[in-house]
């Protein structure tokens, strides 16, 4: 017992408490871990996001420079008259974007052009000589070495924009400056298409220092753009890519972050519940433990009292020493009372042993109700007498033949006659009504004992279960009276229940299907 005990303290105090909290820390630990593995899942979409800028932007930037590298291996520096010769034969297809070549002495007072090589002659690249030499020649920062590095200059003049490459060389002392002039409404309009096909055009574009769009079309806002200049020779414009999937990406992790939230809570549901239904399990397992063990002392007990008072009263019969007719014939009714109570009794164990493993098998016929409660009734007589108690017996007219199992329902009205006078011993009647409703015939038992307290009347019909003020009354029984009616009448297609009586006492009934 203290064994017991200690074992169900340490499973509610300690052991369900830690499994709770188990349970609690797992579901917070996976919670966790799926919201930060969402983290990281948009940390990579943004880091791929990036790199596809940083691809785009290297792109142009890696095409502009294999232009200038091709001119500068193709123009001559050191001679002026056929300075851009060899370049303007595949100036078309190896430099694209490139209109002219310039050639400024850097050396000469004036910083001036020496020579010059266009794809297309006119008035465009005088202006453009001038533009370069009166502005573009401060910007270029052409005081900084090393002076034959390559370097651009991004920069506008009345809202044109232009690029430039240059780089200086020297020959014979003098230091001249190579200037390549990139045509930016060509690089936007044939390059850019060129180099970015394989993204969608909804997905990126280009802007300028400002904002303005100078490639492509406005950005679906559905969430996060990433931007990044071009590094080397379009620096003031900037290459824009949109995470195209941020929103789906978004949804998709808020879906899945509601689904992950309630599988956790259906699985912590699932846990929790399995424990309650497991406490109550031990709960009732418990009481049915402890009602087992009382019924095992009960029925002892009842089998011993009425055993020794028939080897008591058949051991002074033995004797001789009875010397009155009446004094014997007192003891032997006592012999033969005591005897049928402990038959009673081995049968009633006996077919609750059969109803609890199942094996109760009923034989039903059609019968009469009455007749067999009529028969229960007169085997009940005897004791009646004996405790000087009435037992009314009131057959209802007209009563229609049921199907029934008459052993069975003979051992049934036996147990609630029996009851009503072992509870009830005050009451100096018991009555016994047999009547038809629309559905069943009701065997109806009435003693005006203490009757049943309302939170009782359930209980009683369940095996075992003794009711409040039994114990204290010192009432022998087992507690399986009332569950084999219960069985019985469930059985024959009805239901047993108590009722009060008024004024006082209960009212058992058992009702078979009609
Ligand atoms: P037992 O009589 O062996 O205890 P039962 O199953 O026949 O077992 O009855 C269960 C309980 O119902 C009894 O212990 C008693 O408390 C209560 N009971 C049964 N019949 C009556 C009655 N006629 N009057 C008062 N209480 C009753």
């Amino acid at each position: 017992m203290a064994d017991q005990t200690r074992r169900e303290r340490l499973l509610t105090f300690l052991l369900l408490p830690a499994i709770v909290v188990a349970v609690l820390v797992l579901a917070g630990v996976m919670f966790r871990s799926s919201f930060q593995l969402e983290k990281l899942r948009e940390q990579s979409v943004v880091e791929a996001t990036l790199l596809l800028a940083n691809e785009k932007a290297d792109r142009l930037d890696k095409n502009i420079i294999d232009q200038d590298n091709a001119v500068r291996s193709t123009v001559d520096v050191n001679d002026r008259t056929s300075f851009g010769a060899r370049w303007l034969e595949s100036a078309a297809i190896q430099t694209p974007t490139v209109r002219a070549v310039f050639l400024i002495d850097l050396s000469a007072p004036g910083r001036d052009v020496v020579a010059v090589a266009s794809r297309a002659p006119g008035p465009e690249n005088e202006r453009f000589r001038r533009l370069c030499v009166e502005f573009m020649l401060n910007e270029m920062k052409i005081d900084l070495p090393p002076y034959d590095q390559l370097r651009h200059l991004h920069t506008a003049y009345r809202g044109q924009s232009y690029l430039v490459s240059h780089w200086q060389s020297e020959v014979h002392g003098r230091r001249y400056l190579t200037v390549v002039w990139h045509d930016v409404p060509r690089i936007v309009h044939d390059l850019f298409p060129a180099l970015y096909t394989d993204i969608q055009q909804s997905r990126m574009n280009v802007s300028d220092a400002d904002g303005r769009i100078v490639f492509g079309k406005p950005l679906a806002r559905t969430g996060p753009v990433l931007g990044r200049q071009f590094e080397t020779t379009l620096y003031k414009w900037s290459v824009n890519v949109s995470m195209a999937s941020s929103e789906e990406l978004a949804q998709a992790v808020q879906r899945r972050r509601v689904l992950e939230m309630v599988l956790v809570a259906l699985s912590s549901l699932v846990v929790i519940s399995g424990l309650i239904v497991i406490v109550v399990a031990a709960a009732q397992e418990r009481r049915l433990a402890n009602l087992k063990s009382d019924f095992v002392a009960n029925v002892s007990h009842e089998l011993k009292t009425p055993l020794s008072l028939v080897r008591m009263f058949s051991e002074l019969l033995q004797s001789g020493r009875v010397e009155s007719d009446d004094k014997r014939r007192q003891y032997l009714q006592i012999i033969v009372g005591e005897s049928e109570r402990l038959a009673a009794l081995i049968e009633n164990v006996l077919d609750f042993a059969k109803v609890e493993r199942g094996r109760q098998a009923y034989h039903f016929e059609q019968g009469n109700l009455a007749e067999v409660v009529a028969r229960a009734v007169d085997v009940c007589r005897l004791r009646a007498e004996r405790e000087h108690v009435e037992i009314a017996l009131e057959l209802g007219a007209e009563l229609p033949p049921v199907r029934l199992d008459e052993r069975a329902i003979e051992i049934a009205v036996i147990n609630l006659v029996d009851n009503a006078m072992k509870y009830a011993p005050d009451g100096d009647r018991v009555d016994v009504v047999v009547r038809a409703n629309a559905t069943s015939v009701e065997v109806r038992v009435l003693d005006r004992g203490p009757g049943i307290v309302p939170e009782d009347r359930k209980r009683i019909f369940e095996r075992f279960v003794r009711g409040k003020g039994t114990q204290a009354k010192q009432v022998r029984g087992s507690g399986i009276g009332l569950a084999l009616v219960k069985h019985i009448a469930e059985a024959h297609g009805g239901r047993a229940w108590v009722e009060a009586n008024a004024p006082r006492g209960s009212v058992f009934v058992l009702s078979v299907a009609r």
